[in-house]
């Protein structure tokens, strides 16, 4: 038991308060017969579950993007599980995705006392989570992080090994200014203790969450028991020489130079970024524009493999096309082109809207674009997600298949895909 040291009047209160709830659960606990308790009962069914047709399988938690919240639309933001037999692992946390990963895979152990049906104990449901990665540092890819490192922890993961996280290193400058922008810059750089930067990688921003919610994290780790979470994660950076060497000839941009989008994505080759024994990650750069790094990352299994496109343009310099090549299953982000020629029908550069046309246009893939992309590939089956804007109709996203001659699916939040063989044992 950990001691109060110097909040005497707090120490009061929740002795008190604890003292009050140990007696009204006595009498309670000492009313019920052994012959109320019934056996523990299989859990509420989650929608996927831990047992599926294939060995290996995708499944889409959120399918929307975009730092809005869409009218007329559940879409969760973007975020995949992937599941090799009993091994999860999870790219990318977009805001909503969480609740999304407990519908899809929590399970509880129930049992009925004199007729009350309870849970027993809480669940951990993530304990064969093993990595987590982040294609790139945007709310819409990881706005659940901060829920999933601390209730996460709670639901299971790391329980048998250190849990890894994958994400880009700091980026090393901020994006052009596009909007003219003159207002507060967060973080901004400083040379000087504490060293600020702007643009975060995954390492500080891991750390900065701890910090800002170090109330709930510190008291739920005294106070309840939970795991200590900077000992059982293990965050690694791409492009953090002590962790991930980027590969020879990456190209690093140096900030005394104008920045263009040539150097965000020069072509290059794909490079390992984790294994184990269920499979292996290689990761390339994509286009985001001058939003940098962004990266596609492929996953090999015993079953097939899986490429994610994470967010770009169509024209990856043929990054997207090496990595992706004879993949099996290619998750592309789209946007609908019907929506952006009519949302910004005539807009000229310098008006307000031009900022949000230009980052359209160029740091995403239209339904028009990103057929074609994928044929280029030579995948087999190509999943859209991240579909913008959320409420786009089906009917327009399928439009995607004028220019690819593989199978199209238009990505539904929860939706399982199996890939390779299917095992030849029904869902559970
Ligand atoms: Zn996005
Ligand atoms: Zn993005």
């Amino acid at each position: 038991m950990h001691s109060h040291k110097g909040c005497g009047p707090k120490v009061l209160r929740r002795t008190l308060l604890k003292g009050m709830g140990a007696l009204a659960v006595a009498p309670l606990m000492a009313g019920l017969g052994a012959k109320n308790v019934f056996a523990s009962q299989p859990g509420d069914k989650p929608r996927i579950g831990n047992k599926g047709s294939h060995n290996t399988r995708l499944v889409l938690l959120g399918t929307t993007g975009g730092m809005t919240w869409w009218p007329g639309s559940t879409r969760a933001s973007n975020s995949q599980a992937l599941l090799v037999g009993d091994a999860m692992y999870i790219i990318d946390l977009g805001f909503g995705s969480c609740a999304r990963l407990a519908e899809a895979f929590n399970f509880g152990h129930f049992i009925t006392i004199g007729g009350q049906r309870t849970q027993l104990e809480l669940s951990t449901f993530l304990s064969n989570m093993r990595a987590v990665f982040f294609t790139h540092l945007h709310m819409d890819h990881l706005g659940d992080y901060p829920t999933f490192l601390e209730i996460g922890a709670r639901a299971g993961y790391a329980k048998k090994q250190p849990l890894v996280i994958i994400g880009p290193g700091d980026r090393g400058r901020l994006d052009d200014n596009l909007s003219g922008y003159k207002g507060t810059v967060i973080q901004a750089e400083s040379c000087n203790p504490p060293f600020t930067t702007p643009t975060p990688g995954t390492k500080m921003m891991t750390s900065h969450i701890l910090q800002a919610f170090a109330q709930t994290f510190n008291d739920c780790a005294q106070d309840e028991g939970y795991p200590d979470i900077p000992k059982i994660i293990d965050v690694r950076e791409i492009g953090d020489p002590t962790a991930i060497p980027w590969p020879s000839g990456f190209v690093i941009p140096d900030p005394g130079k104008p920045w263009t989008s040539d150097i965000t994505c020069p072509a290059m080759t794909p490079f390992e970024i984790y294994k184990d024994d269920r499979l292996c990650v290689t990761a390339i750069l994509v286009d985001h524009y001058e939003v940098y790094p962004a990266f596609a990352f492929r996953f090999d299994t015993e079953d097939g493999s899986l490429v994610i496109s994470g967010d770009t343009g169509p024209d990856t310099r043929g990054n997207l096309q090496k990595l992706a090549k004879g993949a099996d299953v290619l998750v592309h982000e789209v946007i609908d082109d019907f929506w952006i020629k009519a949302s910004f029908k005539g807009v000229k550069a310098g008006e307000p809207a031009w900022p949000l046309y230009h980052h359209v246009i160029t740091a995403h893939t239209s339904t028009a674009d990103v057929g074609r992309v994928a044929q280029q590939c030579g995948v087999k089956t190509l999943v859209l997600s991240h579909i913008a804007p959320a409420n786009a109709p089906v009917a327009r996203l399928r439009l995607a298949q004028q220019n690819f001659s593989g199978k199209l699916i238009v990505g539904e939040d929860l939706m399982e895909i199996g890939i390779g063989k299917p095992q030849g044992r029904s869902k559970a």
